[in-house]
């Protein structure tokens, strides 16, 4: 892989604090980290990044990873999600081995902690509503108001916390919350709550509990029962610290060393599970698999390799500052691996039909195609040619303009791996004036392509034989967004939602053994890009994405970028 040298020897903050904690022994030599995801949505590519992050980082120093779901809420949490969850990071190529865990099986644990708040005269039952504590939480610059109930006894706490938990009370009835401290500045310190009532079946535990830790309580316990020992988190976690540390010491628990990572954002899409889940729900995607979308399960549609994805999230790294990454940079990771691995097929997008009137009718010759330049071990295929081709139609002009070395009127090209072909007529449909059929001669003397001593054809391009065509569908997809930034813009998001996101190709002629393909199978299609066989494909067609085209645009952006440097 391209990368400088420089690159390459630095060492992140997150690894530097990691040496030095192995240097002084402060976890006994320990490495664990963990992927905590809240079961609420698909994994998205700035999840990879993080997931990459943790379990690299942990095998690095021969430690320990664990994926453990953050299911307190049962009210947006879903068997599917944790599924598709467990799925994908599988295929990124990592293996928790027997440490997955959810913070739902810590309910009775977590339960047990709020117990013992409330009897250390730390945690206490408020009446108030959720409202009302929203309500009394105060601002920035004003302190909040001390609930009426903070100075319940620890017994009617205990007692009433017990009650919580039977079922007693209705959703919203009461909660339990932190005593801490109402003027805190920091607004996360003013009494949060710790518990709610709410009376939903839960994914793992059923109908078992009616009171749910929040997230914050949950979290830092979670990582604290594992025994973690850098707990890496997002940015805005920042503000959330000082609340997981008083949990943790109030209830004198072990105590992971929170680090906190900027966030990866990525250009002309979304990055946030809700997000996409609404974009999922309004239909403007075809769910959550959809190619155009930047989960893993999208990017995996589409045709992007875990390889290439774990590119990604080395070239983005970790740093302390949010930015955004390019899509060009995404796609330029695929890009270079296809290029090694990719066989070069050829398949005519638009198609019209290419007669050649001096070649024999009925003859079929086999042309050798070689299947990846790149890679001299992928040997090469026959490829069927006859009279009738098909060829793309907007490889022909009439009229063509000075430089054009495609098909037009008397001028010689290179049908790729066959003959010289020049055009010497154009049928079109007399009422619409489209172009139905162009006739051609060959030169029986260029087989193969022609030879380094014959005159030079400035154009080559593909072809296949029209009789032995089979059909494909081809979806070509562009940036799901019209600009970089669709949340940093006015208005809605989906206001920027790109209408040519996706554009359906019917009646696309390829080359016969692509019919063979199995479903995510990659391609490079000459001069038109690389491609991905797509499950909707049948045993007589097959239906092809496009992952990304062959233009390199992240060579430009990177180039314009060290210009800046
Ligand atoms: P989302 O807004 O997509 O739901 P989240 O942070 O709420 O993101 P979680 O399921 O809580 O989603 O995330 C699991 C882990 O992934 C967390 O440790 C979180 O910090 C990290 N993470 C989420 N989004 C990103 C991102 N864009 N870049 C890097 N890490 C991320
Ligand atoms: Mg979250």
């Amino acid at each position: 892989m391209i990368k400088n040298e420089e690159e390459t020897k630095s060492v992140d903050f997150i690894r530097e604090i990691v040496n030095k904690d192995m240097e002084s022994e402060k976890w006994g030599g320990r490495v664990h980290t963990r992927f905590p995801p809240e079961p609420n949505g698909y994994l998205h590519i700035g999840h990879a990044r993080n997931i990459c992050l943790n379990f690299i980082l942990a095998d690095e120093y021969g430690g320990l990873y664990n994926l453990r779901f953050d299911d307190t809420n049962p009210v947006s949490e879903e068997t599917e999600y944790v599924e598709s969850m467990i799925k994908d990071i599988h295929w990124l190529g990592f293996d928790w081995g027997d440490r997955l865990f959810y913070a739902s099986n810590y309910f009775p644990q977590l339960y047990d902690f709020a117990v013992e708040l409330i009897k250390r005269g730390k945690a206490y039952v408020c009446d108030l509503t959720e409202e009302e504590i929203r309500a009394t939480r105060g601002t920035v610059k004003e302190h909040g108001k001390e609930s009426p109930y903070r100075v319940r006894s620890i017994e009617e706490n205990l007692d009433l916390f017990e009650r919580m938990r039977d079922g007693e009370f209705k959703d919203g009835e009461k909660t339990l919350r932190a005593k801490i401290d109402m003027t805190h500045p920091n607004m996360k310190m003013r009494d949060p709550v710790m518990y709610r009532i709410r009376h939903i079946t839960h994914h793992r535990t059923g109908d078992k509990w009616c009171i749910y830790p929040m997230y914050d309580f949950t979290h830092c316990l979670s990582d604290s029962i594992e025994g973690i020992t850098h707990s890496i988190c997002t940015l805005e976690f920042d503000v959330n610290r000082p609340l997981y540390d008083w949990y943790l010491d109030q209830l004198e628990a072990y105590h992971p060393q929170q680090i906190e990572a900027a966030r990866v954002n990525l250009s002309h899409t979304i990055l946030s599970k809700r997000k996409l889940l609404q974009l999922v729900e309004k239909g403007f995607v075809n769910g959550w698999s959809d190619p155009r979308m930047p989960t893993l399960s999208g990017l995996r549609r589409r045709g992007y390799t875990p390889a290439s994805i774990r590119e990604f999230s080395d070239r983005v790294g970790v740093g302390r500052s949010e930015g955004t990454a390019e899509m060009a940079l995404l796609e330029f990771c695929i890009r270079q691996e296809l290029n090694f691995s990719a066989t070069r097929v050829m398949v005519v997008l638009r198609p019209v039909k290419l007669i050649i009137d001096n070649y024999p009718e009925g003859k079929v010759e086999m042309m050798e195609a070689i299947n990846n330049p790149e890679d001299p071990e992928a040997g090469t295929r026959m490829l069927p040619f006859s009279k009738e081709m098909y060829v793309e139609l907007d490889d022909f002009r009439e009229d063509p303009p000075k430089k054009w070395f495609r098909l037009a009127p008397g001028k010689e090209v290179r049908l790729k791996h066959a003959y010289y072909v020049t055009v010497t007529d154009v049928v079109k449909d007399e009422k619409t004036g489209e172009i139905t059929e162009l006739h051609c001669t060959y030169d029986p003397e260029s087989r193969g392509g022609g030879t380094p001593d014959m005159r030079k054809v400035r154009g080559t391009i593909h072809w296949v034989s029209a009789d032995h065509a089979v059909d494909a569908e081809v979806r070509l997809y562009n940036n799901l967004f019209t600009v970089p930034e669709p949340m940093g813009e006015e208005g809605e998001y989906t206001d920027y939602i790109n209408p040519t996101s996706l554009e359906v190709l019917e009646g696309c002629k390829m080359e016969p053994g692509l019919i063979n393909a199995k479903t995510g199978e990659k391609f490079q299609f000459m001069r038109k890009g690389y491609f991905c066989v797509d499950p909707d494909s049948t045993d007589k067609m097959k239906v092809f994405n496009r992952t990304v085209t062959l233009r390199d645009s992240w060579a430009k952006i990177e180039k314009k970028l060290k210009r800046r440097l």
